[in-house]
């Protein structure tokens, strides 16, 4: 029977990583906090590419020596193939002294639980939320329950951090979820070892010179809308395919099981198909996620904050994320501990997490739609918002666009600031050397 209080601060529901750096940020602002994770670190996700942006957020949570010294491999950019033309863009030339990341998320998360535990946040794990009281006089409270227990109990606190990814528990009770129409998508994916993978130079290596010689992630595109994705980590490779839904409707209609497509296609797919060649699939590693985009109605309320993939999912294509699983844990705890300050302004404080929240979550929607305007809807509080991000940082983004063929949403968003930009931050390849 673990011993958890019956009251505290704050309560963070989830130990991903946007619940893991809220706890850690809170803790240093002093705070009471009681972390609930249902599974016991380490524990299984997907999302393995990390852009190098986020160190930021690391060095802020004062977790990167840790996540450094753990050894993920380290990449040097990105190689992306569209629509038949290979392009080739490494971080360094934008400046970033840092490498950005492939990390196996089972171990990225656990330093990221264990770092807010070292910094004094009480964490239950294989402990179930089952849901928040929000209308309770005197502030919220939650219920849990331990795993192997019967009978549910409750903790009271004075704000709730939803942080439980795409489960988004308060999201769902309160109905605030829209399933997002710009990314009407299904993705499959799966591990496989001993892949070949891209490096710098436009060669193909072998796996066992990963550490060595630094990958890049490779990124195609699959017809229309689709494309795959190829990350090496330390023993695997992660592939995954985006299927377009009128795809998805002819696989459906056709007798092909999920798995047998997945490698058809991927060994189909050029490029990526050689890679696979000298590779082996592990079969009981195959993911199937369904209607995996949506948007929030509301990303506060009486007493709750809504971060990372609790609020918003978009396509993963530039690997945003994890960014805003940080990037909205930073503001939580910063609006969190305006509120505790000045509980007057708590109305205040949550409209300002909304609005940077909101607009960064918009930028990254602009980012990732193959075409601009889409439902034509909040293009205004993203171009607001994109003048958060550093030159640095709108410069990389829109070198990634213009990689995968989607530039335009960029040059709208920032007002033509880089239209015609950045062609030399990237290369051209003929073709892959195998
Ligand atoms: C196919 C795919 C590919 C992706 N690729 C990338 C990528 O390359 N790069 C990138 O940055 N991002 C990627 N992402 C997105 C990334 O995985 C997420 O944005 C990130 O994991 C969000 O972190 P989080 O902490 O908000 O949620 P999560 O990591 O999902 O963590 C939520 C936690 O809450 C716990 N939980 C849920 N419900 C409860 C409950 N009721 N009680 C207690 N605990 C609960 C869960 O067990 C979980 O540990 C990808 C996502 C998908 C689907």
């Amino acid at each position: 029977m673990v011993n958890i209080p019956k009251k505290c601060d704050v309560v963070v529901i989830g130990g991903g990583p946007s619940g893991s750096a809220a706890a850690a940020f809170l803790r240093q602002r002093g705070y009471d906090v009681v972390l609930f994770e249902k599974k016991k670190h380490p524990r299984y996700q997907v999302g393995e590419s990390l852009v190098p942006q986020f160190w930021k957020f690391c060095d802020a949570a004062k977790a990167t020596d840790k996540i450094l010294a753990e050894g993920f491999i380290q990449k040097a950019g990105g190689t992306v193939a569209w629509n038949g033309v290979i392009r080739q863009t490494s971080f360094k030339q934008f400046g970033y002294k840092r490498p950005a990341l492939h990390v196996e998320r089972d171990r990225f998360d656990h330093i990221l639980i264990d770092h807010a535990r070292e910094n004094g946040a009480k964490i239950f794990e294989e402990v179930i939320v089952l849901g928040a009281n929000l209308e309770r006089s005197g502030g919220p409270s939650v219920t849990y329950r331990p795993l192997g227990e019967k009978t549910p109990s409750e903790i009271a606190c004075r704000f709730v951090v939803d942080a439980t990814g795409q489960s988004a528990l308060i999201g769902r009770q309160l109905d605030l979820r829209v399933i997002d129409d710009d990314f009407r998508f299904m993705t499959v994916w799966g591990y496989f070892t001993n892949s070949m993978y891209i490096a710098l130079d436009g060669r193909a290596y072998p796996h066992e010179q990963v550490k060595t010689i630094p990958p890049t992630t490779f990124v195609s595109s699959t017809g229309k809308w689709g494309w795959s994705w190829h990350i090496p980590l330390r023993k695997t490779t992660s592939v995954g395919l985006i299927i377009p839904q009128e795809e998805v409707q002819a696989v459906k209609a056709s007798d092909e099981a999920l798995q047998g497509y997945f490698l058809r296609k991927c060994a189909e797919t050029p490029y990526l198909g050689r890679l696979l060649e000298p590779a082996r699939f592990s079969e009981e590693n195959f993911h199937v996620m369904r209607h995996y985009s949506y948007r929030p109605k509301a990303l506060t309320g009486p007493g709750f904050f809504l971060i990372g993939d609790s609020a918003a999912f978009i396509d993963p294509i530039f690997s945003e994320g994890c960014l805003l699983a940080f990037y909205s844990a930073f503001l939580a705890a910063w609006a969190i501990d305006r509120s505790f300050r000045h509980p007057e302004r708590t109305v205040e404080s949550q409209a300002v997490f909304t609005r940077q929240f909101a607009g960064r979550y918009e930028v990254g929607h602009a980012l990732a739609m193959p075409r601009f305007g889409g439902t034509g809807k909040a293009s205004d509080v993203a171009r607001m918002s994109i003048n958060f991000d550093s030159a640095q940082e709108q410069e990389l983004m829109y070198v990634a666009s213009t990689m995968a063929e989607r530039s335009e949403n960029l040059v709208e968003l920032t007002q033509k600031k880089w239209q015609g930009a950045g062609s030399e931050k990237f290369r051209v390849l003929e073709t892959i050397a195998f």
